[in-house]
């Protein structure tokens, strides 16, 4: 028994964290793949890292000291499971079983329940940052015990990225059970709208100026020198200046346009609606991608009719144009986070976690793919007011948005006036109007509801629950609240 920690499944994930910890003083890690030829192939490769290597589970188990902790990396779902098994069944109580696949929480809850029965320690961990993330410093999530966090803290906090601004490790301790795969998955959903929204930025440059691709990369690079500075607008700007070897065309133009998904971000639409948090921006993300994915769909419709006239801005605009879709997306984006946040106070909520919002911000401010400058903002946000309701109505994007609201109005009427789809712009635009409004129509919904299925309304004027009686005299009763 002579490593401090262990890694079971040695694929990518697996080996590249494997090798991170491996790398940091102190750590020597114990080494277990399902087929043996992944593991030796690892342990050949890195003879550097010093590895623990086992055959089997027995082998493995065998080789952690006390309290044995053990990172799970394999595929999610029957084999997460299949491992939990194996692992459960040979530790000790006070043992730590970590699982750093791609889980959903709910998947993370169960699990935690039934190891926790067993006297394990069992902690579900968001892992962001890919292949890159995993071996230079990834952006962790963990959840479990606050106990379990003792142990595991101090190693996480050596193989985390390191956030610029301070070199803060980005590992925090999320919460109980699931909160760290449930604060994950909405990274992810924050991922989707921001990835939507840049997408949408690039498509309204690209057909009002006409500017090539490189050109707009050239934008995105400098958009990436002020408040928009962040990972996702700097591969941008990459993605766009390549071009392709075969054809000698900007590789943005040779890649079929039908976006591919592995879930997460429907998991956090699915779970936004299960919690009535209205995350529309990520939801508009998520159906864009399914949008341009339905082949036969777009095909059939190809020539349906759009507007009459075709759109440009006038060479001597375009300047003032790019500053607008600019503005647009910052706001837009903010949107994105402040819907992010609201899902991440409402799961809180409702799975009873103590989720520090400010902490999450810090911990994505490197390691993972939405990191950004503006999540600086965003801690600062939350360190000023801890209960704050919205990030939209903290000052400091208050301000951003109302400096850039003109922009953004009108970036979404050239839109509509264009025929050019801006699913996320437009969306984030309306959930904002819809926060502010004084009066919203729902009222109109209520008396609808009340109309044709007597589901009752109350009033602005006094307490109480209300029915007006429709197909009778049309007079009002109060009544008991409707079930129905
Ligand atoms: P894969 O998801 O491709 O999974 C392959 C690994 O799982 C192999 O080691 C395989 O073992 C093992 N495995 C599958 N079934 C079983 C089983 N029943 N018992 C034991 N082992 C099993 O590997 P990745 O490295 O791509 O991803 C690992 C995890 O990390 C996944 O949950 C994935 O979703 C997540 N991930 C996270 C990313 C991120 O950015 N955070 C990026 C990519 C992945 P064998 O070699 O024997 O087949």
């Amino acid at each position: 028994a002579s490593a401090n920690i262990g890694v079971v499944g040695l694929a990518v994930m697996g080996s590249n964290l494997a090798r991170n910890l491996a790398s940091r003083e102190g750590n020597t890690v114990a080494v277990f793949n399902r087929s043996p030829e992944r593991t030796r192939t690892l342990v050949d490769e890195h003879p550097e890292a010093g590895f623990i290597a086992s055959e089997s589970y027995d082998e493995f188990v065998a080789s952690l000291q006390k309290p044995r902790t053990a990172v799970i990396m394999v595929q999610a779902g029957k084999g997460t499971d299949a491992v939990i098994s194996e692992l459960t069944a040979r530790f000790e109580p006070g043992d730590i079983i970590v699982d750093g696949g791609n889980a959903n929480f709910h998947d993370t809850i169960r699990r935690e329940a039934e190891v926790r029965s067993h006297g394990l320690h069992f902690v579900g961990m968001g892992v962001s940052g890919g292949e890159e993330g995993a071996l230079n410093g990834p952006s962790l999530m963990p959840g479990g015990t606050a106990e379990s966090y003792e142990t595991l803290g101090p190693i996480l906090r050596t193989i985390a990225a390191k956030a610029p601004e301070d070199g803060e490790p980005c590992v925090t301790h999320v919460g109980t059970d699931g909160a760290g795969h449930f604060v994950k998955m909405v990274h992810n959903g924050i991922e989707y709208a921001d990835m939507q929204l840049i997408a949408e930025a690039y498509d309204l440059i690209r057909q009002g100026t006409g500017k090539s691709p490189a050109e707009i990369a050239d934008i995105f690079a400098a958009w990436n020198t002020g408040e928009l500075e962040s990972y996702l607008i700097e591969i941008t700007a990459e993605v766009l200046r390549q071009v392709d070897a075969a054809t000698g065309e900007p590789l943005v133009d040779v890649i079929l346009d039908a976006a591919g998904a592995k879930g997460t971000g429907a998991w956090t639409v699915q779970n936004a609606l299960d919690l009535g948090v209205p995350t529309s921006g990520i939801a508009e993300a998520v159906f864009a991608r399914s949008l341009s994915s339905k082949a036969a769909q777009r095909e059939a419709s190809a020539d349906l009719p759009g507007p009459a006239e075709a759109w440009t801005v006038a060479p001597e605009d375009a300047d003032a144009f790019i500053e607008d879709v600019r503005r647009a997306l910052y706001a837009s984006k903010i949107i994105a986070y402040s819907q992010g946040f609201d899902e991440i106070i409402s799961g809180a909520e409702q799975f009873g976690w103590n989720i520090d919002k400010g902490e999450i911000a810090k911990i994505w401010r490197a390691g993972c793919i939405i990191r950004a400058r503006f999540l600086n903002r965003i801690a600062e946000a939350y360190a000023d007011d801890p209960s704050l309701v919205a990030l939209v109505v903290a000052p400091y994007f208050r301000d951003a948005i109302a400096g850039a609201q003109e922009s953004w109005r009108r970036v979404v009427q050239i839109a509509a006036g264009a025929g050019i789809p801006t699913p996320a712009f437009s969306s984030s635009l309306a959930y904002y109007d819809g926060l502010r409004a004084k009066r919203l129509p729902a009222a109109l919904i209520q008396g609808q509801r009340d109309f044709f299925g007597a589901h009752t309304y109350r009033r602005i004027d006094k307490d109480g629950v209300f029915h007006t009686l429709w197909s009778g005299d049309r007079t009002e009763i109060e009544t008991e609240p409707s079930w129905h």
